[in-house]
C-alpha cells in the first residue's frame, strides 16, 4: 500500500513536461523526506493556481485579475504578438521591452484545420485600432506557420497604417521562443525587419 502511494505520487511528477522517472522519484522523495507544511503549501499552491489563474481580457496573458500587470502598467502603443501565453513569459527575459502582448492561442494551420477565424486576430486588429497602435512586432515561431501568420496578420493591418514588424532570425530556424536565450531574443528584437 505504502508503496503504491509513492509510485501514485511519482507518476504525478513524470506527467509534468521534461520530467523524467529519476527526476520525478527525487521529487516524490523530496514531499515525503519534507515537512508536512512544505507538502501543504506545495498542494495549495497548485489548486489556488488553477483555480484563480485565468487570461488577461485585453491581451490573453496568464492572470489572476481582469487585466494582468503588463497591459495596466507599460505602453500599448507597440503590441508584440506571439501563440501561446507562455510565450509572453519567453519575451520578458527581454528586460529593455516596453511595449504590450497579444496573444493569438494557435497559428494558422491548414494541416490541423485552423483558419485565421479560430486565433484571436479579429480581437487584435480591434486593438490596434481602438489603442492607435504604432507598431506590432509578430513574435509567432520562426517555421514555416509561424512565418504564414505573421505574414497573413502583416497583410491586414499594413492598410491601417501601422507600422509592422518581425523578430530577426536570431532565434534559429524552426525553433521556439521558449528555448531562446535572453542575449539571442534581445538580438532578435532590436534588428527586427519590417514586413
Ligand atoms: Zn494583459
Amino acid at each position: 500500500m505504502q508503496e503504491d502511494l509513492i509510485e501514485k505520487l511519482i507518476e504525478q511528477f513524470r506527467s509534468l513536461p521534461g520530467v523524467g522517472y529519476k527526476t520525478a522519484q527525487r521529487y516524490a522523495f523530496s514531499i515525503i523526506e519534507g515537512k508536512t507544511e512544505r507538502a501543504k503549501r506545495f498542494a495549495n499552491a497548485i489548486l489556488e493556481a488553477k483555480e484563480k489563474i485565468g487570461f488577461c481580457k485585453v491581451c490573453g496573458n496568464f492572470t489572476d485579475k481582469e487585466v494582468c500587470s503588463i497591459c495596466a502598467t507599460r505602453d500599448r502603443k507597440i503590441i508584440c504578438v506571439v501563440t501561446e501565453p507562455k510565450d509572453i513569459l519567453s519575451m520578458e527575459k527581454v528586460k529593455t521591452y516596453n511595449g504590450v502582448y497579444h496573444v493569438l492561442f494557435g497559428t494558422i494551420s491548414p494541416l490541423e484545420h485552423r483558419g485565421p477565424n479560430d486565433i484571436k486576430i479579429r480581437e487584435l486588429l480591434n486593438r490596434v485600432q481602438e489603442d492607435n497602435v504604432q507598431e506590432v512586432i509578430m513574435a509567432t515561431n520562426p517555421d514555416v506557420e509561424g512565418d504564414a501568420t505573421a505574414m497573413y496578420i502583416a497583410k491586414l493591418l499594413k492598410p491601417l497604417g501601422v507600422k509592422v514588424t518581425r523578430l530577426a532570425q536570431g532565434v534559429s530556424m524552426g525553433s521556439d521562443l521558449e528555448y531562446a536565450d535572453e542575449v539571442t531574443l534581445s538580438k532578435a528584437l532590436e534588428d527586427r525587419k519590417q514586413l
